[in-house]
């Protein structure tokens, strides 16, 4: 969901953004209109997560996916093997990308617990002299999440923030690189946004492809090519909004207590069930099914009647799942809840 307001704005500057005569879509992002709104999304960014001038922030496109290669590309500079936790689909992905590119060592992984758990950290096998340890703080389609930043000493912590990014406050300082495709948590799709220790920069790989070059963009403001203006203009729509709900420590109080509003509901209920170790559950992707998987359909249709969509689960694990990003309100946990209790009251 993207916050109604900030649809209403757009809509209002939709034909003519502040006077300029311009629609944003139709403005040069070289232009002097262009290039203070990306500035602001910038600086909002920037104040929102507390990142430092120690950090270059992009936006990119191609989406969290083009940077399971990019990191390699950039981040592996003259080390032999990057370390990876395997939590989930997205981390297998990482992990298959990354080995095109170099040796992966597996710290923890929870596919035989079908990524229902985090394996002890007294099992983690961080190696000596990683390029880097890339995790996943959420799996969005298992719907596990890390309780906390993984311990791992000096080395560069990458993280895929896709679907958590500014549900909470970020220790930023504690990564060498996170990145998140901006379209679960963020704004619209088309736009990946990639926060990194300018530390890391320039260093690629031989043959990596200037568009791969995460100094190149740096250097160049994001804009070496045309970046998705209309995605990055409204992801700073988004920042605003956070802004005024009383950003990111506001937000993870919000989040917290929707998904506790969920999850209460499931665990008291024999009629639904969630399969994921409480101790990381995730606040933002909640999957769970009904006792009796032939009710899913008619489950899914009431719920759309009651204006309650995208509750099917993904294709991979089947039942439902809530995605409760933070545009979600919680008086959409409430009527979800409402209308699971009534659902059962009938059929259960
Ligand atoms: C959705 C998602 C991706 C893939 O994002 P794209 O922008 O479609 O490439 C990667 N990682 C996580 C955790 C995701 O949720």
């Amino acid at each position: 969901m993207l916050p109604d307001e900030v649809m209403e704005i757009a809509q209002q500057e939709m034909l003519d953004w502040h006077g300029s005569g311009m629609s944003v879509m139709e403005m040069s992002h070289r232009g002097r209109e262009y290039t203070s709104i990306a500035k602001q999304a910038e600086a909002d960014l920037r104040e929102l997560a507390g990142i430092s001038d120690d950090y270059a922030v992009l936006f990119l496109q191609g989406g969290a996916s083009s940077q399971f290669s990019m990191i390699p590309m950039n981040l592996l500079r003259d080390k032999r093997h990057a370390d990876y936790f395997n939590t989930g689909i997205w981390s297998a992905k990482a992990i298959a990308e990354a080995s095109r590119y170099t040796q992966v060592n597996v710290v923890a992984d929870a596919k035989p617990s079908h990524y229902q758990t985090i394996p002890d950290k007294a099992l983690w096998q961080l190696s000596d002299d990683a390029a880097y340890v890339h995790y996943t703080p959420n799996e969005t389609i298992h719907g596990i999440e890390f309780a906390e930043v993984p311990e791992v000493g000096s080395t560069p912590l990458v993280a895929d923030m896709s679907s958590t990014i500014l549900s909470r406050p970020i220790e930023v300082d504690r990564f060498g690189l996170i990145y998140a495709g901006a379209q679960k948590n963020i704004g619209p799709a088309g736009l990946c946004i990639v926060i990194v220790h300018k530390e890391l920069l320039g260093q690629t790989l031989p043959g990596t492809p200037a568009m791969f070059d995460y100094k190149l963009h740096s250097d160049h403001g994001s804009m070496y090519n045309t970046p998705a203006t209309y995605s990055w203009y409204l992801a700073g729509l988004v920042f605003q909004w956070l802004k005024r709900q009383g950003g990111l420590a506001e937000m993870a109080k919000i989040n917290e207590r929707k998904a506790n509003k969920l999850y209460t509901a499931i665990d008291a209920s024999d009629f639904y069930s969630n399969p994921v170790d409480p101790r990381y559950r995730s606040w933002m992707n909640i999957p769970f099914t009904l006792a009796d998987s032939t009710l899913d359909e008619r489950f899914l249709t009431e719920a759309a009647e009651q204006g309650l969509l995208s509750l099917k689960g993904h294709r991979d694990l089947g039942g439902m799942r809530a995605s409760l990003y933070n545009a979600m309100p919680e008086a959409g946990v409430d009527k979800l809840v409402w209308f699971m209790s009534d659902f059962e009251r009938r059929f259960g």
